[in-house]
């Protein structure tokens, strides 16, 4: 398979596309290196956790400039990425060694105690917008609670995740622990996702694939994490930080060209502050340098594949006639697929920007009266993935926490997730969590000892 530069269409590399034989023989390696990793003590797979981490951040620049090549982001937020990673390696590191089962004394009976162990081979289905991260996310804890992994990586950003776990392999990773397989989704995906020795399946991805591997999934009640779609609100209050607010606005939208699954995807502004903001916005958004993401200065690259690009135009086009396209709303100079930052006041609320996922750099602006009116509109979507409320009123950001349908919520910020916190959707946005102590649970399972003496 060839993977292809965005910025260009150039080929930068070719792949192994995994059959469905080789893919049950990967699991069948795995399955035989389960014995000697869920042995082996915490300690020692803390100790080479950390020295991957370390190899990544010694190698940042190396693996930035390959994740920009075949994912389209600049080097800057490339490299934030692998930094990223390296902080969840470190993070799993530090903790390998704490995880225990619970202990539940009782006079009546003596006491009961529970044991947790590793499920056994660990699948994980990963997208293109951002491989390493997401790959971190799924291997780490799976690998710290002695689960042997087999990742599939995006047929468009496969090479990150290779030189991902060569890394991990340098760092002492017996072979047969980890494999990263590469290939497409109705191929490799699907035989991974069908193969019944999986004991955990850990997918992220659109909400359409997600329904169709809990279809294949579920029958065999196999653990299951979906991390899917979102649509993710941002209020703007009356009494919110402007200048802050306006940055988040545009790093929240328009960061990784608009594709990323907690992207600002809809904006609701305080209609008495909202002439101002949107000018600010604008302004800002009119600041963004769209280029090749390896070349200095740019701050947005390109979509990500030429499909991805036309749905971005379609999307757009459809809003046209209820909207107004206040700047962008244009495709760029070729040869990559290059679309210019892009904001639309009023969209009709059944538009599909305001209904639908748009994985590109385009941004719905709508005005609201009161916070109930923002509160209703932010949760009339399907998805529930983040969410973020900027206000300085306590009793607001208060509200907001108890009324907002998502998995994560920011106040006065938009995005960040740091390897501590648990992160995961609600309503069509997926079940289960990733990231934190909360992802070692999808790892493990715990069973009940009743002593009596
Ligand atoms: P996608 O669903 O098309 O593909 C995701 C992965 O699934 C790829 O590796 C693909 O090859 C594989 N796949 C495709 N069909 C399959 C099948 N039938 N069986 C098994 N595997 C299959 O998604 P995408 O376009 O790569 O990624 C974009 C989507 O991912 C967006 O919806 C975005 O919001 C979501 N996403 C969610 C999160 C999160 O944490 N919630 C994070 C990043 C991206």
């Amino acid at each position: 398979m060839d993977v292809i530069n965005p910025a260009n269409n150039r080929k930068i590399g070719e792949v192994q596309e995994f059959t469905e034989e080789m893919v049950h023989d990967t699991v069948g390696t795995l399955e035989k290196g389960f014995a000697g990793w869920s042995g082996c003590s915490p300690a020692a797979r803390s100790r080479i956790l950390f020295k991957a981490a370390e190899i990544v951040r010694q190698e940042k620049d190396r693996l930035a400039s390959i994740l920009t090549a075949e994912q389209g982001k600049p080097l800057h937020e490339a490299g934030n990425e692998i930094l990223g990673a390296a902080a969840v390696m470190e993070f799993y590191a530090s903790i390998a060694g704490t995880i225990s089962g619970r202990t539940l004394p009782r006079a009546d009976y003596g006491y009961a105690f529970t044991k947790k162990s590793p499920l056994g081979v660990c699948g994980a289905i990963i997208p293109w917008n951002m491989p390493a991260l997401i790959m971190a996310w799924k291997v780490c804890p799976a690998l710290v609670t002695g689960n042997t992994v087999i990742l599939k990586t995006a047929s468009a950003t496969p090479l990150t995740n290779i030189g991902m776990a060569d890394i991990l392999f340098r760092a002492g990773l017996p072979r047969d622990v980890l494999a990263v397989i590469t290939g497409s989704g109705a191929v490799a995906g699907v035989a991974l996702a069908a193969d019944e020795r999986i004991g955990h399946l850990s997918f992220t991805g659109s909400a359409e694939t997600g329904d169709k591997i809990a279809k294949m999934i579920n029958p065999r009640r196999t653990r299951l994490t979906l991390e899917l779609g979102g649509s993710d609100p941002m209020i703007v209050c009356e009494d919110a930080d402007m200048e802050r607010a306006v940055k988040g606005a545009i790093s929240g939208r328009f960061f990784n060209c608009g594709q990323t699954c907690t992207a600002v995807k809809r904006l609701f502004v305080a209609e008495s502050i909202a002439d101002e903001f949107v000018s600010r916005l604008k302004e800002g958004t009119e600041a963004i340098k769209v280029g090749n993401g390896a070349a200095e200065g740019t701050t947005m690259g390109p979509l990500n594949s030429a499909s991805g690009l036309r749905d971005m135009e379609d999307a757009v086009k459809s809003v046209e006639d209820g909207g107004n396209i206040i700047t962008g709303g244009t495709r760029l100079k070729g040869p990559g697929n290059f679309y210019s930052p892009t904001l639309i006041t009023d969209p009709e609320p059944e538009s599909v920007l305001m209904t639908e996922e748009i994985f590109g750099p385009v941004l719905p602006i709508v005005r609201f009266g009161d916070l109930s009116e923002a509160i209703r509109m932010a949760n009339d979507s399907r998805f529930g993935l983040g969410a973020s409320i900027w206000t300085k009123d306590l009793k607001t950001a208060c509200e907001a926490t108890d009324r907002i349908e998502c998995g994560i919520l920011w106040i006065n910020r938009h995005m960040r997730i740091p390897p501590e916190v648990p992160f995961g959707g609600s309503k069509d946005s997926g079940i289960g969590r990733e990231n934190g102590l909360a992802a070692l649970e999808q790892y493990l399972t715990e069973k009940t000892v009743i002593l009596t003496p």
